[in-house]
């Protein structure tokens, strides 16, 4: 069996879990906790997992709150300002009809709390244009959120030119660096962000635990409020005992991420040249979803004359794990969202999987199962 779902999650990197357990074994102590040594040992623990994803991103560690992943850290970035946009009226938001759920579905919460949205749509090559942005930005726009790349396509969003564009405008600008974070780590410095999101188990590390950056540079804190009552922890951006060892984790995964990102996308670069030859070889009917010249280097999201992709997951799931969208939106099928936005048609986008990868996936067993996978369909179509 061939894991090709990595942008769905990729399994933990042993040498993170071997960091991670040495914590569970030895660190008992709440990171909260002033009054005795133990606490110490946490906060310890804790505050360099700060510096370990502050170094990955160029940025201060006081800027890195942990969160319970990407989808925490995108509600905080957009519910967190409304008390902000209560005093100010500042209460339109412009974003993306390709962002994940958890940007979508807070901002269809928001819409119900008086908040206006406009959501861009892409071109069919899978790209939102900086032009789109500049026409609906306004005097009332509080944010605008984009996200880096998009999981379904793996096409890489302009959101280097957002941020420029964006930098003497009073509006926030927040990134859903999920699929990004530790692989595009050159460009996620230069990008004029004032709020990102992550999840660790994106790059190796844990599930269950991400961060959201929110930077000083530019309003100085974006005046973001958690939105959870509790305790102080995380400034009381996210209050709740700090998961130790998952912090560690993602410190951890950030940490090889800042040594070996370059290794790791060409890597990733050389599968996917492999897989394209494999692809051109078989003689069948395909097209390539999303403009190739802007996708990542770990994905390919990819059409098949003629079958079903639901046919194809069923046939082929007995050797590898592929898929036809977001799992966080597996549970029952419908066309995926994000190609019906680039304006594809329902056949297409009917007979289409995304198969995904990592730099430590094994070359010759992909090969060998993607090629097992291209006769599939090849035996499917007679
Ligand atoms: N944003 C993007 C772009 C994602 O790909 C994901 C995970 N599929 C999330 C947000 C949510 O991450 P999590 O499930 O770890 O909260």
């Amino acid at each position: 069996m061939v894991y090709l779902d990595f942008n769905s999650t990729t399994p933990i990197d042993e040498r993170v879990l071997d960091e991670m357990m040495k914590v569970y074994k030895n660190v008992v102590g709440n990171a909260d906790s002033r009054t005795h040594i133990f606490g110490d040992e946490a906060r310890l623990v804790v505050e360099k997992a700060r510096s370990e994803v502050a170094n990955l991103l160029n940025i201060n560690k006081d800027e890195v709150f942990f969160t319970s992943g990407a989808t925490e850290s995108n509600n905080i970035a957009l519910q967190g300002l409304i008390d902000y946009a209560n005093k100010t009226g500042k209460k339109h938001i412009v974003t993306t009809s390709i962002e994940h759920k958890a940007i979508l579905e807070t901002c269809k919460a928001l819409e119900k709390k008086g908040f206006e949205v406009s959501y861009l749509k892409p071109g069919n090559d899978g790209r939102i244009l900086l032009n789109d942005v500049k026409m609906h930005v306004r005097d009332d726009t509080l944010i605008v959120s984009v996200m880096h790349v998009n999981n379904e396509t793996g096409i890489i969003q302009p959101v280097q030119e957002i941020g420029d564009y964006l930098l003497d405008k009073e509006v926030y600008f927040h990134i859903d660096a999920t699929q990004s974070f530790g692989k595009l780590v050159d460009e996620l410095k230069q990008i004029k962000y004032d709020m990102l999101s992550m999840s660790a188990h994106k790059i190796g590390g844990p599930q269950g635990v991400g961060a959201l950056i929110l930077r000083k540079k530019r309003y100085k804190l974006p005046p973001v409020k958690g939105i959870m009552y509790g305790g102080q922890q995380e400034h009381g951006i996210r209050p709740g005992t700090i998961p130790v060892a998952l912090v560690n984790g993602l410190g951890s995964a950030c940490s090889f991420a800042s040594l070996e990102y370059k290794t790791n996308i060409e890597k990733c670069r050389n599968l996917k040249r492999v897989l394209m030859e494999e692809l051109e070889a078989m003689e069948i009917d395909y097209e390539i979803n999303g403009d190739p010249e802007y996708c990542m280097p770990n994905t390919i999201n990819i059409y098949f004359d003629g079958i079903s992709s639901e046919a194809l997951m069923l046939s082929t799931k007995q050797y590898c794990g592929i898929s036809n969208g977001s799992a966080c939106n597996s549970k029952s099928y419908k066309p995926s969202y994000v190609l019906v936005s680039m304006g594809l048609p329902i056949e297409r986008i009917e007979n289409s999987v995304r198969i995904s990868w990592g730099a430590n996936s094994d070359l010759n067993e992909v090969r060998n199962s993607f090629v097992q996978l291209l006769s599939t369909v090849k035996n499917m179509k007679i």
